[in-house]
């Protein structure tokens, strides 16, 4: 996947004007994408020029406004189809994010397809919101959770989804990179084997999507979601995609506006998916802002994207490795994307980053949504540095000398 043309850093990051500013004194190094991106000004503009020209709701207005803003919406969905590869804009569904993407799955398709003691098969790389809504289902339905075990570099076990998966599992979900780790599943892998015992598979996509060209056909699963944030968009969007035939079986999520074709007062009958899926107002303009975000990256190109993310990390690790007690809990190798996530001596994650924001650098430190799997690696917190395009090998020198700063500071 790698490519020799490299990115022009020094104008992709002038497209990005909170990253122009200094932070307790010191050039803002911005450092955690895995948790949220910034915003380029084509987003930006986009979202300024929709809220001053074309803004009306959408579907039922029959003025100017209102079919500009749903050519906009749905253009929009037209556009998402095309970033992951979809057959058509109709598996699109927009939700608020990952999370709300999964809680739909898990409250519409759940409780038809699962009985009691049918399991479901995650994995200990999960984040929460992979996890919560299908432990929800499992206290509605009675069915049971299993968990994929990692290996010590990182990695999910393989083999273990020869053993844990049965006749009796009805779901998979996966999350396609570990926001914790940097893993790169192998999803179409994993997804095969889950198609052999006729299992649904979700991918969770929240830290794919922004980094890594997405095809959903060639993935081979049932749904994937994302987080318009992570990738440049606005806050409050995201994608939840579903084969069409699996959307146009599952009930209704949520009941309102929008998502009914006739309503009497005893019973409704339902629009079509996506509608289906939309009660209410939708978020017209972040989802227009979301698709302004997948031209900016596709632009770029993703690919490239991920072999300059690639990069970032390699010379991360070599830097690190010169670094007293620093020790990386990712896998080496081409299974890895932009997120280092790492403990420092016993200094601890909390300490370490507050000494790194008092020289402007802004790293996460915590469990980062991934309990079930600081506990498998026997720790309570990481320190966790994600780039994204905008990174260059010198915020990476800046976050070595701020680890060294941390390191005499507490000795
Ligand atoms: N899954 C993964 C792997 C994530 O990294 C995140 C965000 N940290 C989520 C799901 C949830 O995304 P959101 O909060 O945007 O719904």
């Amino acid at each position: 996947m790698k490519t020799s043309t490299r990115l022009d850093i020094k104008a992709i990051k002038a497209e990005f004007p909170i990253l122009d500013q200094e932070v307790n004194g010191h050039r803002l190094v911005y450092l955690d994408n895995a948790a949220s991106s910034q915003k380029p000004r084509a987003v930006v503009a986009t979202l300024e020029r929709y809220y001053e020209r074309d803004h009306a709701n959408v579907h039922r207005g029959i003025h100017e406004l209102s079919t500009r803003a749903t050519q906009a919406y749905e253009g929009a969905r037209a556009r998402a189809a095309r970033y992951i590869g979809a057959g058509e804009p109709e598996e699109v569904v927009f939700v608020r994010g990952t999370t709300e993407g999964i809680n739909l799955v898990a409250s519409a398709w759940g409780p038809e397809n699962l009985r009691e003691g049918d399991e479901i098969l995650l994995t200990v790389l999960e984040h929460h919101s992979n996890i919560v809504p299908w432990q929800l289902l499992a206290q509605r339905t009675g069915a049971h959770l299993k968990s994929v075990d990692i290996s010590d570099d990182g990695r999910l076990r393989l083999d273990q989804f020869d053993e844990l998966l049965t006749r009796r599992t009805r779901l998979v979900g996966v999350t396609h990179v570990s926001n914790a780790l940097g893993t790169i599943n192998p999803v179409e892998e994993i997804v095969a084997a889950a198609k052999r015992v006729g299992a649904t598979v979700l991918v969770d996509g929240a830290q794919a999507a922004p980094h890594l060209p997405i095809d959903v056909g060639a993935v081979g699963c049932d749904f994937y979601a994302f987080s318009g944030h992570k990738m440049c968009g606005p806050t409050g969007i995201g994608v939840l995609w579903g084969r069409r035939e699996l959307l146009e079986e599952m009930a209704p999520y949520q009941g309102g506006g929008e998502m009914i074709e006739i309503v009497e007062l005893e019973r409704s009958t339902y629009k079509p998916a996506p509608q289906k899926f939309e009660a209410g107002t939708p978020n017209v303009a972040d989802a227009v802002g979301l698709a302004a975000a997948m031209d900016y990256l596709e632009d770029i190109g993703l690919e490239r994207i991920h072999a300059h993310e690639h990069d970032l990390v390699a010379y991360a690790l070599e830097r690190g490795a010169e670094i007293p007690g620093f020790r990386d809990l990712g896998p080496v190798g081409d299974d890895r994307a932009g997120v280092l996530s790492f403990e420092l001596g016993d200094i601890h994650p909390h300490d370490l980053a507050q000494v790194l924001d008092s020289r402007g650098i802004a790293v996460r430190a915590g469990h980062h949504c991934n309990q079930p799997l600081m506990r498998r690696l026997g720790l309570g917190a990481t320190t966790r540095a994600s780039f994204y395009l905008y990174n260059d090998r010198d915020d990476v020198d800046v976050l070595c000398e701020g680890l060294n700063a941390a390191i005499e500071f507490f000795s």
